[in-house]
């Protein structure tokens, strides 16, 4: 079936969240045409040939066409629902917007269509909506006729798209102007907050110019919107030209912290990547979805050191937030038999939901940061130019981008980049010296602790006495003449997506000069090799000692993100190395007046409030000013005065005068941040009570997990709340998500509990997310009871 275009005609009644739509369909196909369509109800399918018989089942709509070329035409009827997918209404301040999501097949849920990536199509939207009300949509708006107490809104029609990268949105919107060139880059929010929107659309302006220039190919639309949502279950949404947002991702205010500055840009960035890479070229498939996701994280942040080289982002590259695009998150997600490649066969929108993960954001993005190293940047720029012209206003796959890379380099990039996406899992590479020979010797690395025959082209990187050296490892086991070790580094500065044991070389490494990122390698295997038993609590905490004197903030971040974790499983065995660490880093930081030390000071505050309760008490005093206290410091106070106050009231008015959607996150992390169970349970049960944006109730749970006090019953909400969280995330994809970062942390101590729970109560839409859940979950509990024996 050839779908060439859409005509789509919407009346919509804002105040009873209704539509009724008449669409025209033109279409090829050889047989009786099939749309998918959900939640609509159709009443008429007529076309040139007269009235056509239709049955819907599932969600798929049938139609007795027989043969057809021409085209159809659908009368139907819809309503907007209180969703987060399709099309549904986003409250705000006693009104609300109308929006769509429609990644990645949810589009069926505001019009018949061919629901998938590859059947590219023309639209011509029209919408009938109260005169007082604006509409956005991909293109700029053609014509407004009124009727009365209406106005007809037409849109000029898009170049040929994929379905669910259309969007519309009707509501009172706020629009603060600008421009890119040609290109008319739009503010859209709820009224009264374009102020807030300046530092977002200045960031679009600078990405465009950058991506203009790195692809070597001008934006293709004639504007672009950056829109803020109210309710929005995602960070943010490539839709073309109608960019979409999460209000804490777009707007910026004076108490905004530096952390969520920076993921406004992140997020701004990532979504611009998507402009050419996913919307003018789209994968073919959603088994290629990593495509889209991890160019698109790796071009974010090419981006963002370009625009901010003193930001450091790539730091955020290898640990930080969002957690899926980092090489922590990834690895982290990589080491289980649960993962999945890279490119993986996937059928239904359930399916399709849980592979926006860890490995097609963060893996696949570290993996094409390792062919880059491996064929330079300039041959890696050429081959993407190239890829993006020849598939403008179609489809492509990973092969179709490995030919240009190879053809660009004249590397062997096609035969590496098929194992790297085709294998699940990752390599640990294990050095050690023989008979004065360096030995490297790749498996499988496996959180469970076994072992996997398995190896991977590995383009390996290493530097050996000063001096760099690069082999293409294609077997099991490599050697190397080597005179006289001085010094080594394997996998210098991490750009390759494996890790590095090394055996009885202690001395070497430490005498080799290691960068932040090397440093944070050695620190991130440790915890791996810690949970999976290759070393001992007591060789770990001989790693850790090391980095006491620690003046870099990657790794001192690493340390201090290994020891919360490690805090809320056995606190009684942490918390005085904890309150030792976090005590010297917080002096450490003091003084440092630049912005990525303030972030980290912020989170260091925090953790040393959770283990020192002289420190807590002191910090909670600045939240009788807290207005006053520095964005930055802001989250450590409220969870100090929680911590130290029990003052569950206090908190509860000052979520009520929070006037960011940032400030009521802090809030919130602070109600379970309580040490008294009591005051806990009220917090799990305001979450859910209608006050807080449906986005956010799932992410009570991150907070919630580092708190040993709160696992317990984050547990208890978690499991007896789950089909109302299902209902609420449906279509999002976010669930599988959030199961899989919760159950590890949850579930230590009551493991049976919760496999018996997930057994008892199948969730397909989850599945995935769930079972890599428990089987990282065992890792730990295991690793709990070696602690515990030690
Ligand atoms: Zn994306």
């Amino acid at each position: 079936m050839e779908v060439a275009s859409y005509d789509l005609l919407m009346d919509i009644a804002f105040e009873q969240l209704k539509f009724k739509a008449t669409l025209k369909i033109k279409l090829q196909s050889e047989q009786d045409v099939i749309l998918n369509s959900v939640g609509l109800e159709i009443l008429h399918v007529s076309s040139g040939r007269g009235t056509h018989r239709f049955i819907q089942k599932g969600e798929d709509l049938m139609v007795e066409t027989g043969p057809f070329d021409g085209v159809l035409e659908v009368e139907y009827e819809g309503s907007v629902p209180d969703s987060l997918a399709g099309i549904y209404r986003a409250p705000y301040d006693q009104t609300h917007i109308i929006t769509t999501h429609f990644e990645a097949a949810q589009a069926r849920r505001m019009f018949p269509c061919v629901d998938q990536p590859d059947a590219k199509a023309e639209f011509k939207l029209a919408v009938r909506i109260d005169k007082d009300l604006d509409a956005i949509s991909n293109m700029p708006v053609d014509a407004v006729t009124t009727e009365g107490e209406k106005k007809l809104v037409t849109f000029r029609k898009t170049p040929r798209m994929s379905t669910y990268l259309l969007y519309l949105g009707v509501g009172k919107f706020d629009v603060r102007a600008g421009k890119v060139g040609m290109t008319d880059l739009l503010l859209a929010t709820t009224r009264g907050k374009t102020g807030l929107g300046g530092f977002a659309q200045e960031e679009a302006r600078m990405g465009i110019q950058y991506f203009n220039a790195y692809y070597g190919i001008q934006y293709a639309l004639p504007k672009l919107h950056l829109v803020g949502v109210p309710e929005f279950a995602q960070g943010a949404m490539e839709n073309w030209g109608a960019i979409t947002f999460r209000e804490l991702l777009l707007l910026v205010d004076s108490n905004t912290s530096t952390a969520i500055k920076r993921r406004v840009s992140q997020a701004v960035c990532h979504e611009l990547a998507h402009q050419w890479f996913g919307d003018l070229v789209t994968m073919k498939w959603w088994d290629d979805i990593w495509l889209n996701e991890s160019f698109a994280t790796f071009m974010a942040y090419k981006a963002l050191d370009s625009i901010h080289p003193e930001w450091e982002v790539w730091r955020n590259f290898f640990n930080g937030e969002p957690r899926v695009e980092t090489l922590a998150g990834s690895m982290g997600k990589d080491c289980l038999k649960g993962t999945h490649p890279i490119q993986v066969s996937v059928n239904t929108p359930d399916e399709i939901e849980q592979i926006f993960d860890a490995i097609s954001y963060g893996k696949g993005a570290h993996v094409l940061q390792m062919i880059e190293a491996f064929i330079g940047d300039i041959a890696f720029r050429e081959g993407v130019r190239s890829y993006l012209l020849s598939h403008a206003y179609a489809n492509a796959t990973g092969n179709d981008l490995w030919s240009a890379l190879e053809d660009a380099s004249g590397k062997k990039v096609k035969m590496i980049m098929s194992r790297w996406i085709q294998q699940p899992g990752y390599p640990v590479l294990t050095v050690s010296l023989r008979d004065g020979k360096l030995n490297l010797r790749q498996e499988r690395f496996l959180i469970s602790g076994e072992s996997e025959k398995v190896t991977w082209p590995i383009p390996v990187i290493f530097e050996l006495n000063g001096e760099r050296k690069s082999i293409l490892m294609e077997t099991d086991e490599v050697t190397v003449e080597v005179d006289q070790l001085r010094s080594l580094k394997v996998n210098p500065n991490r750009t390759g997506f494996y890790s590095v044991h090394y055996r009885d070389l202690d001395t070497i490494i430490w005498n080799s000069d290691l960068s932040p990122y090397d440093k944070w390698g050695i620190l991130f295997d440790s915890f791996q090799f810690l949970v999976s038993g290759k070393i001992t609590f007591t060789q770990y905490l001989q790693i850790l000692e090391r980095f006491n004197e620690e003046n870099e903030l990657l790794p001192m971040e690493e340390v201090s993100d290994q020891l919360a974790l490690l805090y809320t499983f056995v606190p009684s065995k942490i918390e005085q190395i904890s309150r030792k660490f976090h005590s010297t880093l917080l002096k450490v930081l003091q003084d440092k007046t630049d912005e990525n030390s303030s972030i980290l000071r912020g989170t260091v505050a925090g953790r040393l409030a959770a283990v020192d309760a002289d420190y807590a008490s002191k910090l909670a005093e600045s939240f009788r000013e807290y207005e006053k206290v520095s964005p930055d410091m802001k989250l450590a106070v409220a969870q100090a005065y929680a911590r130290s106050t029990g003052d569950y009231e206090g908190l509860r008015i000052a979520y009520d005068k929070s006037s960011s959607d940032e400030d009521k996150l802090r809030i919130l992390a602070a109600m379970v941040a309580f040490t008294e169970e009591a005051l806990l349970q009220r917090a799990f049960d305001f979450v859910l009570s209608g006050e807080v944006k449906r986005q956010d109730v799932i992410g009570i749970l991150g907070p919630a997990a580092a708190n040993p006090r709160a696992r317990g019953l984050a547990w208890n909400w978690l499991h007896s709340n789950i089909g109302t969280l299902q209902d609420m995330y449906h279509g999002t994809g976010r669930l599988p998500e959030v199961l899989f970062s919760a159950i590890p942390i949850l579930g230590v101590g009551r493991v049976r509990e919760v496999e018996n729970f997930f057994r008892d109560h199948r969730m397909p839409d989850c599945e995935a997310g769930i079972s890599a859940g428990l089987e990282r979950l065992r890792a730990h509990d295991r690793l709990v009871e070696n602690i515990m024996r030690t």
